[in-house]
């Protein structure tokens, strides 16, 4: 059995090894005839099923596998469980082999480290040694790893703006000055739409906006009517900031946002939610944040951190 998270994981295992999958969204009859092959035919004729973590419930016995290969991490231990009670079920008479594969620099590196010490501290409550509860949702896990990663701070000596992100009242030369901030910075000032004093949108949708004032101004790209992009008006270098920025022009009176590049995150406090609160258990708990680039939000602040070397993502 291979088991994975994402779709296209699953997809490809089973296109490699024979077509047998269990995934969410699939019709039950297929289901259960990709069971019952896999459970009654031999290791030529059937030799892989691809399972989805989390898909299907946890009604599925696969007891005719020998090997378990967990492709991809579970952002839970009891996900991990899961899997292996599949191969483990009554009927299953012989020992199973069970790997987790974790590739070097990868999230997965992270996250089963977070996973494994949640599991030690879930063990310790099972065996009556803890009666603390036990916090392995999904959250929490997301938050840890979160933390894990900001490894790095961005420099803070260079002067820095006040309140620069959905204030709709900043303008003219502090803008601009915020927007070359973050560029040597390494991130892509883009043009945003202000919230009117009302509350409604400055965008043509106005008061019928799911997110007035917050999102980005766009320049159609075609083909379609409604293919319209943000990513053009993205600020690479210091005259972009100062044309796309400039006083009377097209995008004047509007927000300043931040594309986030490769290699970083944002850690966004809302202290209407709890924020200051969790960010203070999480630094008792994990040690304080870095020192970092930081600007403050109508509810909170966002931090902005690089995470480690050879990281892709950005989040
Ligand atoms: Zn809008």
């Amino acid at each position: 059995m291979v088991a994975a998270h994402h779709r296209d994981e699953v997809d490809a295992y089973a296109a490699e090894f024979g077509g047998l999958k269990l995934q969410g969204g699939q019709p039950v009859a297929e289901k259960e005839a990709a069971k019952a092959a896999f459970q009654v035919g031999s290791a030529d004729e059937a030799p892989v099923i691809s399972v989805a973590i989390g898909a299907g419930g946890v009604g599925h016995t696969l007891t005719a596998a020998r090997v378990g290969i967990q492709a991809e991490q579970a952002w839970t231990p009891g996900d991990t469980q899961q899997m292996k009670k599949r191969l483990h079920r009554i009927g299953q008479d012989r020992p199973v082999d069970y790997y987790i594969t974790v590739a070097e620099s990868t999230i997965d590196e992270h996250l089963h480290s977070v996973v494994s010490t949640k599991q030690a501290t879930l063990d310790a409550v099972l065996d009556g040694q803890a009666d603390d509860g036990v916090a392995d949702d999904e959250r929490s896990v997301v938050a840890e790893v979160a933390w894990l990663l900001t490894q790095q701070g961005l420099d803070v000596s260079a002067a820095e703006p006040d309140s620069v992100d959905g204030s709709g009242s900043s303008s003219g030369k502090m803008l601009r000055d915020a927007a070359h901030l973050y560029l040597r910075h390494g991130l892509q000032p883009v043009p945003g739409w202000a919230a009117r004093p009302n509350g409604a949108c400055c965008c043509p949708r106005s008061a019928d906006c799911p997110r007035p004032g917050k999102h980005p101004r766009s320049v159609h790209v075609g083909p379609g009517p409604r293919d319209f992009s943000w990513k053009p008006l993205a600020c690479a270098t210091p005259d972009e900031v100062e044309q796309r920025f400039a006083d009377g022009g097209e995008y004047a009176a509007g927000n300043l946002m931040l594309a986030m590049p490769e290699g970083m995150l944002v850690i966004d406090q809302d202290n209407d939610d709890g924020g200051r609160e969790a960010i203070a258990a999480l630094a008792g708990q994990l040690g304080g944040l870095p020192v970092t680039l930081s600007h403050d939000t109508p509810h909170g602040s966002h931090r902005i951190y690089r995470t480690p070397q050879g990281w892709k993502g950005r989040g």
